[in-house]
């Protein structure tokens, strides 16, 4: 193996470093090409094209409603477009069985719901359903190697006997992301796993997600309110606005006073901080 490569979750999946070929070239994970989508009459995600780097933090912003938990639901085949090809790496996404497909993506929730009763470890398990078949369902040696892993990596392996009843909203969103692990992808989509938590357990998620993409090599996709934790947690940033892509690019090109304005209909001053760019909230 290339020392410029590495395996995650102990599978032979080749991955390349922060989105880079061994030749410094950026990988296309995803390619959207006229993708149109509607609930009802009104498009709610119109984009012409946009690509997503293999190996890379991409984080998706912009207003309430603006179609971001829309565009990870077409991303991670929850939802299939009116219109238009969502491809990964090169392969139309509708042509990928479901089965497939959730070994390769996994999607951690805004909103995730479960019995009060079931315990951490039995949720981390279901993340193992797409390797499951009528059969063998129970689980096997690399089954419960995933689910500890997945615990260990999210330090929930000490609650496993919990009800997640019992735990802190931090704790919680951690065993869904555990979950998600244990489906052993090399993608994850991360939709405001930070919203509604105090800004410890909001740093120990974001922390997560750059150890899931710096350590295991996954590509990570996420949600986030938080201008300033955008900017400093992602390698691209995709602005979203009434469903269409306004701009996509570096953090600090898109962290800019008039592309915030047209994003957020507020002027935003952004001030430097030790040579970062920190944007002023108040
Ligand atoms: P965001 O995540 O950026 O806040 P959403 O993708 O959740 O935005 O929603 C985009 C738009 O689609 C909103 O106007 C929202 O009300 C509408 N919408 C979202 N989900 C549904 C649904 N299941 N049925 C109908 N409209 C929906
Ligand atoms: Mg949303």
């Amino acid at each position: 193996m290339d020392k410029d490569t590495r395996y995650i979750h102990g599978t032979n999946h080749e991955v390349s470093l922060r989105g880079k070929s061994i030749r410094g070239k950026s990988i296309n994970l995803y390619e959207l090409k006229n993708v149109k989508f509607a609930y009802e009459k009104e498009l709610t995600v119109d984009i012409d094209s946009l690509q997503v780097t293999k190996g890379k933090i991409t984080t998706i912003i912009g207003p309430n409603g603006s179609g971001k938990s829309t565009l990870l639901n077409l991303l991670s085949k929850n939802l299939k477009p009116n219109e238009g090809e969502i491809s990964l790496e090169g392969m139309d996404i509708s042509k990928i069985s479901r089965k497939e497909f959730a070994r390769r993506v996994s999607m951690v929730h805004q909103n995730n719901t479960a019995p009060s009763d079931i315990t951490v470890e039995k949720l981390v398990q279901y993340g193992r359903t797409p390797y499951k078949s009528l059969y063998s369902l129970g689980m096997n040696q690399e089954d419960r190697e995933k689910v500890e892993w997945a615990m260990e990596v999210t330090d929930v392996t000490c609650h496993r006997d919990k009800p997640i009843s019992n735990l802190s909203g931090g704790e919680r969103q951690r065993v869904w992301i555990a979950m998600a692990l244990a489906q052993a992808t090399d993608t994850i989509f991360l939709d405001e796993p930070t919203t509604f938590l105090d800004i410890k357990f909001q740093l120990e998620i974001l922390g997560l997600a750059r150890s899931l993409n710096c350590e295991y090599g996954m590509t990570v996709v996420m949600v986030l309110h938080d201008i300033n934790q955008a900017l400093h947690y992602s390698h691209e940033l995709v602005a979203l606005k009434d469903g269409k892509l306004l701009e996509k690019g570096e953090p600090s090109c898109i962290v800019r006073p008039e592309i915030m304005r047209e994003l957020y209909d507020v002027d935003l001053e952004i001030a430097d901080v030790c040579g970062n760019p920190f944007v002023l909230t108040v």
